[in-house]
């Protein structure tokens, strides 16, 4: 069986603790390999190595941290596909999706090379007679990434690329449900020139987690997965004295009004439904359809469900893959049980016909889904689609803003004027307008408002560049001008 170690000081490292979790093809329903799941001990030897790696990292020039990520875009630009691989074998995403997953990824890095700029500070020149004042930027030290099993590769990239460019170290603690891939980026980062120590990676479960919260030597933590996780790493890691954002589940809702261009909402409904099996954070899980319109959409998007291929991720004539593993793919079937029973309708059975031996579960549509039922109160994480009908406007707003989720929304009208009186009024931290997946750009910041996110700043760029830095102003007096000397040498920078 295949072993998949931590990565360590620049090499890979074999666990000890002699417990292990499988990981699976989820196409086939296969154990593939085994992760060995991290004591506090290998923990603290991934700390100890960012820690001892930190004084000279944050004392390159900004020129050379800027080389390195420029280099690193190279390298994650030439093995798209052999990252995309990576994620398809354990996430069991189709190709084009992981290789979607990959570029957005990329765009993080590519936001990272321009550190120069992003960490500047700013200078009042004779803020008082004779002084001057300037702010600065530093790095905080030992960053840690905890992340989740949907976006083994993207998610990541998030934390690190502007972690290590702002100076700091790392410790990412991945998913143990598809941990492969970022032994792959360490070996990308090292080959760019990143110094030993400076990334390490560690497998574990939650006992690894609790290490990190407890680990002194942790100035921040940012993670990404469920809400009760989220919430428990940001109280616990603020308690213990570290800067933490911490970003939770989602339930989003896309708002259809009666002008809407019918055919385009539907095709958007099932592309950010459906897309990834519905395990994306940004997926739409609830369609608000307004009461004119809604057999209709019912219909248009029904007609689209039912003809998603789905089939293995490998296999291009895909366009949705499996579940991560059979026992999430199990309680996801369990809503659409429960859906039924509770007086749902099931229009489209994504329990019927379903390919024969991963992880799979068809699309599954449902209507009639009201607030009350668990179909709609939780956050499902499948390829399962809601609708609830709603008068209009006023109300599609009013059920948005009752949930308690609100990482992502999207409405669909002709009207500018509703749309702008939405962005407005929603109480959600990315909106789409006729865009029904609004991840924002890299030099934008992703994050949700109230339940999905703990924490003051949002992930990525700017927010991104703070949480990892902080500030600190100089006041200055000179009397004199400095000594100089005569050099006729071209300036360099590092
Ligand atoms: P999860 O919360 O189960 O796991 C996330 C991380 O926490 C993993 O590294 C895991 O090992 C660790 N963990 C799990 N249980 C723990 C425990 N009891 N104590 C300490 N650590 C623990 O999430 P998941 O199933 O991997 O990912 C899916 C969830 O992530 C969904 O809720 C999804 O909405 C959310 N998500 C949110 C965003 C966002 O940006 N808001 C993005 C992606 C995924």
């Amino acid at each position: 069986m295949k072993r998949i170690d931590h990565w360590i000081d620049g090499r890979t490292v074999a666990s000890t603790s002699g417990r292990t979790s499988p990981v699976f093809d989820p196409s086939t329903g296969e154990q593939t390999a085994e992760v060995g799941l991290a004591t506090t001990d290998e923990v603290e030897a991934a700390v100890a190595s960012a820690v001892a790696a930190f004084p000279e990292w944050r004392a390159t020039s900004l020129s050379r941290r800027s080389e390195v990520m420029f280099r690193l875009r190279e390298l994650v630009d030439a093995n798209r596909k052999e990252i995309a691989s990576l994620l398809t074998a354990e996430h069991g995403k189709v190709l084009s999706d992981s290789l979607g997953e990959v570029a957005r990824g990329l765009e993080n890095i590519e936001f990272a090379c321009g550190i120069p700029q992003l960490i500047k500070g700013e200078y009042s020149e004779q803020a008082s007679a004779g002084v001057d004042v300037h702010s600065i930027r530093q790095p905080i030290g030992v960053v840690a990434g905890i992340t989740p099993f949907n976006f083994p590769a993207m998610v990541p990239m998030w934390m690190f690329a502007n972690a290590l460019a702002c100076g700091n170290t790392f410790v990412l603690k991945p998913s143990e449900k598809d941990p492969s891939v970022n032994l792959f980026v360490a070996e990308l980062l090292a080959t760019a020139g990143l110094p030993d120590g400076c990334f390490n990676v560690v497998q574990g479960d939650r006992d690894a987690v609790e290490a990190i919260l407890a680990h002194d030597d942790v100035a921040a933590v940012s993670f990404v997965g469920s809400t009760p996780i989220a919430r428990h790493v940001y109280e616990t890691g603020t308690a213990n004295g570290k800067r933490v954002q911490a970003l939770g589940g989602a339930k989003n809702h896309m708002l259809v009004l009666a002008d809407a261009d019918l055919d385009a909402a539907a095709d958007a409904a099932v592309s950010a439904g459906y897309g990834s099996a519905g395990e994306r954070c940004m997926a739409i899980s609830v369609v608000l359809a307004a009461e004119e319109i809604a057999d209709d959409l019912v219909a248009k998007v029904a007609e689209r469900a039912s003809a998603v291929t789905v089939g293995a991720g490998t296999d291009p004539d895909s366009e949705m893959g499996p579940l991560v593993t059979g026992e999430h793919r199990d309680r996801v079937r369990g809503y659409v049980d429960g859906a039924a029973e509770g007086g749902a309708t099931v229009v489209v059975d994504g329990r019927e016909g379903v390919p024969d031996g991963g992880f799979f579960l068809n699309p599954t549509l449902l209507d009639g889904v009201e607030p009350g039922m668990a179909c709609y109160d939780d956050e499902i994480f499948g390829p399962v689609l809601s609708v609830m009908r709603v008068g209009g406007y006023q109300e599609g707003v009013e059920v948005i803003n009752a949930n308690p989720y609100a990482n992502g929304t999207a409405i669909f009208t002709r009207d500018g004027g509703a749309a702008r009186r939405f962005q407005f009024d929603v109480e959600v931290g990315m909106v789409g307008v006729n865009v029904p997946v609004p991840v924002p750009v890299s030099y934008y910041s992703f994050g949700g408002w109230k339940a999905s996110l703990f924490g003051d700043t949002h992930m990525y760029g700017p927010d991104g560049i703070a949480f990892c830095t902080r500030g600190k102003v100089v006041t200055s007096r000179w009397p004199d001008p400095a000594t100089s000397t005569v050099d006729l040498g071209f300036p360099e920078t590092r």
